[in-house]
């Protein structure tokens, strides 16, 4: 029995199992990987101690810290994805896709989110053959074409910068006339000239014989329905939490994040915490993740010490 099973290995994941080591709290981290969603990033510029990381060396020096102090009082569960997260009489069992089970009285989840899809005809049925959710693992496949991406959020105008130094032309589709990106990043975006920014717009429609030749949209103030001739078309819509394993326990809010008491992260059930994208948290940024996760820890242990 496990004095806390920690699910999920981002930010969050790793800031309380890295306080829970230094507590001795016996704990079990279950994860597919250490880094998290932002792994994945050419530069990460606001992780705080450090002007720009790359996204796989912050990862890096997660792993470097957990095995730092980790000694034998937590456990890594590496490459195992938690399936069912069901209440006992002694506390809390977590089962994953492999059939391994792990016990333990206190549950913090920090399970984060994954990608939202484009749902619109043809997507899946091109995705891989042009349609792409990962800027940095497909776009030197697209040197020197023209491409789309598909949302204004911050993670919609970092891709575009990513593809700029490559592809020929990138075009950024926004479903509003208001970005949701910082200011910074959308004038740096404005700078390149093969740079095309369409507000108002919806994807309609992607198109192609075997692979992507275009994306057909509507211009929502004109009505109008265009068709772009891209090659690869990169979504950046929105994130969807990783919560289906625990929406029979915790109580979710309308988008399926977990509701949290922000002064604590407690959920709706005793014993069970959650922190970072997950929750019902407004803002999603790594060092908010990792401060919420130990937040929710320090109440971990008070908790553990009282019961
Ligand atoms: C492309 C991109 C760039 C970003 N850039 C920045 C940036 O520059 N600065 C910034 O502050 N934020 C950035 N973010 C946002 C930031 O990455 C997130 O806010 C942060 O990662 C949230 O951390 P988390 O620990 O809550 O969850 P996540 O990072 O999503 O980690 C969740 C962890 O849980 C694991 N997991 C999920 N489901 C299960 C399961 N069922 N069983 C076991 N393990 C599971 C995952 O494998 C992962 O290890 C970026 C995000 C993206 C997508």
């Amino acid at each position: 029995m496990n004095d806390l099973i920690i699910i999920g290995g981002g930010p969050a994941g790793v800031a309380a199992a890295i306080y829970a080591a230094r507590k001795h709290l016996q704990t079990v981290l279950i994860t597919e990987d250490i880094g998290g969603q932002s792994s994945v990033s050419e530069g990460i510029e606001n992780w705080i101690g450090s002007p720009k990381v790359h996204g796989q060396e912050l990862a890096k020096m997660f792993r470097t810290h957990l095995d730092a102090v980790k000694a034998d009082v937590v456990r890594l569960a590496l490459h195992e994805r938690v399936e069912s997260l069901v209440k006992n009489a002694e506390g809390f069992v977590a089962t994953t896709k492999n059939g391994n089970t792990f016990n333990g009285r206190t549950v913090l989840i920090v399970s984060g989110a994954g990608r939202r899809k484009l749902d619109v005809p043809g997507a899946e049925k091109f995705e891989n053959k042009g349609v792409t959710y990962c800027a940095s693992c497909d776009g030197p496949l697209f040197s020197n074409q023209d491409v789309a991406v598909v949302g204004g959020g911050n993670a919609g105008f970092e891709t575009a910068l990513q593809l700029l130094a490559y592809a020929k032309s990138v075009t950024l589709l926004h479903r509003h006339k208001e970005f949701k990106a910082d200011a910074v990043t959308i004038e740096k975006a404005r700078e390149y000239p093969n740079m095309r920014i369409l507000p108002n717009t919806e994807p309609m429609e992607v198109v192609g014989e075997q692979f992507v030749s275009g994306l057909k949209y509507k211009d929502k103030d004109s009505g109008a329905v265009e068709e772009l001739p891209v090659t690869g078309i990169f979504v950046e819509a929105g994130v969807l939490p990783n919560t289906g394993f625990a929406a029979g326990l915790v109580e979710l809010d309308a988008v399926k994040r977990i509701k949290t008491d922000p002064h604590n992260q407690r959920t709706s059930v005793e014993g069970v915490w959650a922190a970072g994208d997950c929750t019902d948290e407004l803002y999603h940024q790594n060092n908010i993740a990792a401060g919420d996760g130990v937040k929710a820890l320090e109440d971990i242990y008070l908790w553990i010490k009282k019961h």
